[in-house]
């Protein structure tokens, strides 16, 4: 008999990669038979195909999954959502910290806006524009169905978010008082029907960082233990989806662990980085949470590959006052700052003080986001520009300031910013990655691109983790915790979303601004190297860097409801 006889057909070959399935298991040489938007045949694989891929030399991975994306306004101006799909991320979960927009009452618009605005950094003209007057949506149920009415060109879920469900229930007191029990139990209500609906688990936050409108704390910080618990009760009585929390007071390993003795859910939290508890404090997370994993306890904190940047000008240079040298600066007026910033020697003072301290590198390592009397050195790397003129670091950050009234706007890493420490988060066995943040903060960072640093930087030129150890921590373990099951792997009947790199040269660039978001806002943006081709629900959304669908066409992203596309 013939060969070709026998020979299956395919809607798409990926012909002669390294297949590495997202399990950790071994590279191996093969191929991948993908028909019907499934994979239909992984190895060595015989067959014709509508159409072919040609992976030689690259790795064909499963498409990645970022569980910590902001994109839930996003999502309604741009099908694409970028940039995810560029650094080869195929599924994507947002409503993360507890900020989705659903459910949202017609009269709570505007103030789910303004927190977006506030605590997301995102441009309340760009989500007014993006959204439009009236949103397709009111309840989770039909926040889902939205989306899925307009289309994405990669996989969504979404987590019920705390603050949504508080202000629904409380309107404008959420930010200001304990609930009652009947309110609780309305907003129980309310998380039980996401959940049903699709919703992918339950997030919430206590940070002290996430201040909403007027500066008032978001909804959910104001929340009793009680409320906490009783809504993530919720998970326990579905028997699924994830708990996602931002630690903040009284929110913290003890709460996560009953809370998980209590459900049985996992809880995911963010984010473990370097310096966040000292210089060691890691260690204690570390070693806590591997104890706790032991006994079946799943209390996760995300970690990142990215240090995590804070803006700044130095008319309020709030990153840098922990160091007494800045004392007389606190101190002063503004009038009185400037005087200060250039009296040579409080400059020498400074100086000395940054060179010799750990923030030396950090300082050097300061972006300059904008500068109006100059803008040719807006988002470029303080001590590369520092160089250029030969000048100190510290002098230039000043003279800048100084030429244009205070108003020079600097990014600055203050955690995670310790190569041996992120190294060692990253490569522990009881943490998973997240805090992409992607869709957030648009204008002042973009981590989205974290996939393809990781396999960049923390994999090819730092040796921290192995390409198939990388790989499962990009697909299996995110899908595995956040709930997602038909999907993830490189095995036939699943989802065929895949994302074929090349190993030798996958990374990010650094960040650029642009100016597409409605209403002109700008943002910020990584673009990816070595991706040579992703593929959603068997479709090629992306090749060799370039869009492969139309924006403004079918796509073929599939709402991920309770983890799945239905
Ligand atoms: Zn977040």
């Amino acid at each position: 008999m013939l060969q070709r006889d026998v020979a299956e057909r395919f809607d798409l070959l990926v012909r002669g990669g390294l297949l590495i399935d997202g399990t950790g298991a071994p590279a191996r040489p093969g191929d991948l038979g993908i028909r019907g938007g499934r994979i239909a045949a992984v190895g060595t694989v015989q067959g014709t195909a509508d159409r072919v891929l040609d992976a030689d030399g690259a790795v064909v991975a499963p498409g990645f999954v970022d569980i910590h994306t902001h994109y839930d306004a996003q999502v309604f101006w741009d099908r694409m959502l970028t940039i995810s799909p560029w650094h080869g991320v195929t599924s994507v979960v947002m409503g993360n910290c507890g900020f989705g927009v659903a459910p949202t009452r017609p009269a709570h618009r505007d103030l789910v806006l303004r927190t977006l605005e506030s605590v997301e950094g995102m441009s309340l003209e760009a989500l007014r524009a993006g959204i439009g007057a009236a949103w397709p949506f009111e309840s989770f149920a039909e926040f889902l169905a939205a989306i899925e009415r307009r289309g994405t060109a990669i996989n969504v879920g979404a987590l019920v978010g705390h603050t949504p469900v508080r202000l629904w229930v409380m309107g404008e007191e959420a930010t200001e008082r304990e609930a009652t029990d009947e309110e609780i139990g309305q907003m129980r209500g309310l998380v039980r029907d996401a959940l049903r609906a699709g919703a992918l688990g339950f997030a919430t936050s206590k940070s002290p960082t996430h201040v909403g409108w007027a500066g008032r704390p978001v909804p959910s910080r104001i929340a009793s233990w009680h409320e906490i618990e009783t809504l993530a009760g919720c998970l326990g009585e579905a028997a699924g989806g994830v708990m996602q929390a931002t630690i903040g007071p009284g929110l913290f390993l003890d709460q996560f662990a009953a809370i998980q003795e209590r459900t049985h859910r996992p809880v995911s939290w963010t984010a473990l980085l370097g310096g966040m508890l000292g210089p060691d404090g890691h260690r204690a997370v570390l070693e806590r949470s591997a104890a706790l994993q032991a006994r079946g306890v799943r209390v996760i904190p995300q970690v990142s590959c990215r240090p995590l940047m804070v803006e700044f000008q130095l008319k309020a240079p709030f990153p840098l006052e922990s160091m007494s040298v800045m004392k007389p600066v606190s101190q002063a007026d503004l009038a009185g700052r400037r005087r200060l910033y250039a009296d040579p020697a409080f400059r020498r003072a400074l100086r000395e003080r940054i060179d010799e301290g750990r923030i030396g590198a950090p300082f050097r390592d300061i972006t300059i986001t904008e500068h109006p009397p100059d803008p040719s050195v807006a988002d470029r790397r303080l001590g590369d520009v520092a160089a250029e003129r030969g000048v100190h670091p510290v002098d230039l950050a000043l003279d800048l300031s100084l030429a244009a009234d205070l108003e020079t706007r600097f990014r600055m890493p203050i955690l995670n910013t310790d190569p041996a420490i992120v190294a060692e988060l990253l490569a522990h066995p009881a943490t998973m990655i997240g805090l992409s943040d992607a869709g957030a903060h648009a204008s002042q960072l973009c981590d989205a691109c974290a996939p393809t640093e990781l396999l960049g930087t923390w994999v090819r030129e730092r040796g921290v983790l192995s390409l198939e150890e990388a790989v499962r921590r990009l697909t299996t373990q995110p899908a595995e915790v956040f709930g997602i099951t038909d999907r993830g792997r490189l095995a036939p009947g699943l989802a065929a979303d895949v994302t074929v790199f090349d190993p030798a040269t996958v990374g990010c660039s650094p960040l650029r601004r642009v100016r597409d978001f409605p209403a002109g806002a700008d943002r910020l943006v990584s673009d990816a190297h070595g991706i040579r081709a992703v593929v959603v629900n068997g479709v090629v959304v992306r090749e060799d860097g370039r869009d492969t669908v139309d924006p403004a066409g079918p796509l073929p992203g599939r709402v991920l409801r309770g983890g799945r596309a239905s």
